[in-house]
């Protein structure tokens, strides 16, 4: 490529909204540029690293034996009425109607689509296993878009979902998947952590998230240095949930319990044997306004402050559940966590328990619907599976370094985090309600195992930029720079010289299949190296009368910007 035949459109300075730097220095380097919130053009530059970032997860994919399709933005109603995500995914699915007023969506994840492809393609468990995925626009109308491509509105993602006979062999897909995204991401060249996860909206009883590790991560993770133990503090904070989510087996029972008060939940989850760092437990709860009418059920996170066990402060905390909530005060909200509770809205803090998050019903699960009937009890509540604490609890810090891993084999430290993947296993959670089946070796329908697996594609392009940078700008891993190698003549306009070393040595490096650019505007040095460095080329070749005279010109890495004269007869050869 040639400069003059590209367009380059650096600036001085980001625009003022722009917050963390990978953001700010995409702009500047004209990577992207803003349209709505969260909702980018990708300016030819960074569509450049999109491309390459693309490029390696698709390899990965097509390695692990997974086959792309691509499935539309836009999807029927239908389909997410029939799993219930209609009703239950919130505000962050975009709906619309069209001209015949019927329902859409824009896609924000396709496992209703993928599964309805399943169920009518897949006849027999001859065709399985099989792994479909997608590189594809997302959109999620995100509570709140920022930090440019990492929290976009509309994003690229790549996602794959997975089809076995077998739970057994559907483990078998997922270890699969975890293992090429670890190929990705070592071939990204980023600095990652897997880590155990929520599986969220999505649902299953398994996932793990891929974080790549940076301060301004909005994760929060901890992990034992002597154990494989790593999690994102979603789950850190109670890992008795994650002690029962090992118990995948017990099922919820409804139970009829006329005239019992619903906080006999509470009473069961304070029953349990804890661990010693314990610090956090979720629970659903119904309640009152002023006048005593009922609310719809809540659901609360309690953050236990200091060493307490429940089993501690047990008796005294179902005194303040049954006797009803004293609801806090923004104020005392804004005391305790150090920012305004906006979207938290009210909550309820017994003495020496915290409830700092709350929800209502409409974007939790069923569960909850259930145990605040009148009457009804739930039991055997799979917590992993059937209740999980609100997206807030990625904000509080109520873990410390130093506490004791839950595996108990040292103690825990903390990083921030960028979640840039993310595998679950599923079985059969979208397959029963769509009834996607095959035909098993005696001719009986089976229902199909799922897993499902994410990669932020544009998301991982902050990332990078937030493990690389200095204050002059981007330092891309060789494998997702726009550019491998700039070459920067010093006068191309006036030098015949110059301008013959710099087209042969752009010659052989294109015939070499190395991605070079040639920078042809005839800037000054100083100005054409700012944009470089801004933009994060990592191999720098600059021609000059002076350094051909003596057969040499100079190299530069980006990453420590030290010049090195090399012989024009080997820069070739130490560049390709
Ligand atoms: P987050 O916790 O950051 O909101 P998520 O858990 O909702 O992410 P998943 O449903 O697991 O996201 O989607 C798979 C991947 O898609 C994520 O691991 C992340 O890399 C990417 N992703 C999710 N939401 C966004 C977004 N708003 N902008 C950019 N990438 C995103
Ligand atoms: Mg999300
Ligand atoms: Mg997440
Ligand atoms: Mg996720």
């Amino acid at each position: 490529m040639r400069a003059k035949q590209f367009f380059i459109s650096t600036q001085k300075e980001a625009p003022a909204d722009a917050e963390i730097v990978s953001q700010k220095l995409m702009l500047r380097a004209g990577m992207i540029r803003k349209l709505a919130a969260g909702v980018y053009n990708y300016m030819p530059m960074g569509l450049r690293s999109l491309k390459k970032i693309e490029r390696i997860v698709r390899e990965e994919m097509d390695r692990a034996g997974a086959i792309e399709l691509l499935m539309p933005i836009v999807q029927p109603a239908e389909l997410w009425q029939e799993t219930g995500r209609w009703q239950k995914y919130g505000s962050e699915l975009l709906r619309f109607k069209d001209r015949h007023d019927r329902d859409f969506v824009l896609q924000p994840t396709s496992e209703e689509v993928v599964t309805d492809i399943a169920r009518q393609e897949i006849k027999s468990w001859r065709q399985l296993p099989v792994n479909f995925y997608q590189i594809q626009t997302k959109f999620r109308d995100e509570r709140r878009p920022r930090f440019g491509v990492m929290r976009g509105r509309d994003f690229v993602m790549k996602d794959a979902y997975s089809f076995d006979r077998t739970a057994e062999d559907a483990g078998k897909s997922y270890d699969k998947m975890f293992e090429a995204y670890c190929r990705i991401f070592d071939r990204l060249g980023l600095v990652y952590r897997a880590v155990r996860a929520d599986s969220g909206s999505i649902g299953g009883s398994r996932s793990q998230e891929f974080q790549v590790i940076a301060d301004t991560g909005e994760d929060l993770i901890v992990f034992c240095p002597d154990s494989e133990y790593a999690a994102n503090i979603e789950l850190a904070e109670a890992p008795c949930l994650i002690e029962k989510r090992a118990e995948a087996t017990e099922t919820m029972e409804k139970v009829p319990t006329p005239g019992r008060d619903k906080c006999e939940l509470v009473v069961e989850l304070l029953n349990k044997p804890l661990t010693a760092s314990v610090k956090s437990i979720v629970l659903a709860v119904d309640h009152q306004d002023e006048k005593g009418n009922p609310l719809p059920a809540k659901i609360v996170l309690l953050l236990l402050r200091g060493d307490h066990t429940l089993n501690e402060v047990k008796a005294e905390k179902l005194e303040a559940l049954k006797g009803g909530f004293r609801f806090a005060t923004d104020k005392e909200i804004e005391d305790t966590f150090g920012s305004k509770p906006g979207y938290l809205g009210p909550v309820g803090i017994p003495k020496d328990v915290t409830i700092v998050a709350d929800t209502t019903v409409a974007n939790m699960s069923d569960f909850i619907v259930g145990a605040n009937e009148e009457g009804y009890h739930i039991r055997g509540v799979n917590w992993g599976r059937d209740l999980r604490e609100p997206d807030v609890v990625a904000d509080i810090r109520n873990v410390v370094e130093g506490d004791v891993s839950p595996d108990g084999k040292g103690t825990l430290k903390m990083q921030r985090g960028i979640e840039v993947g993310h595998v679950f296993f599923l079985g059969d959670k979208y397959s029963a309600p769509m009834n996607a089946t095959y035909l098993d070796e005696n001719g009986k329908p089976q229902l199909l195992q799922m897993g499902c697996y994410g990669i932020g594609i544009s998301r991982l392009l902050g990332a990078a930029i937030e493990q690389g940078h200095d204050d002059k700008g981007i330092i891309w891993p060789d494998s997702i720079a726009p550019f491998t190698v700039v070459i920067c003549p010093v006068g191309y306009d006036k030098s015949e010289e110059v301008q013959k070393a710099s087209n042969e040595l752009y010659g052989r490096l294109r015939e070499a299949g190395i991605d070079v650019i040639l920078d042809d505007r005839g800037l000054r040095p100083g100005v054409m190296f700012a944009d470089w460095e801004l933009i994060g080329v990592p191999h720098r070749v600059t021609i000059g009368d002076r350094g051909l005279k003596n057969g040499e010109v100079e190299y530069a890495h980006r990453g420590d910007l030290q010049n090195e004269n090399v012989p024009v007869t080997e820069i070739a050869d130490k560049l390709i």
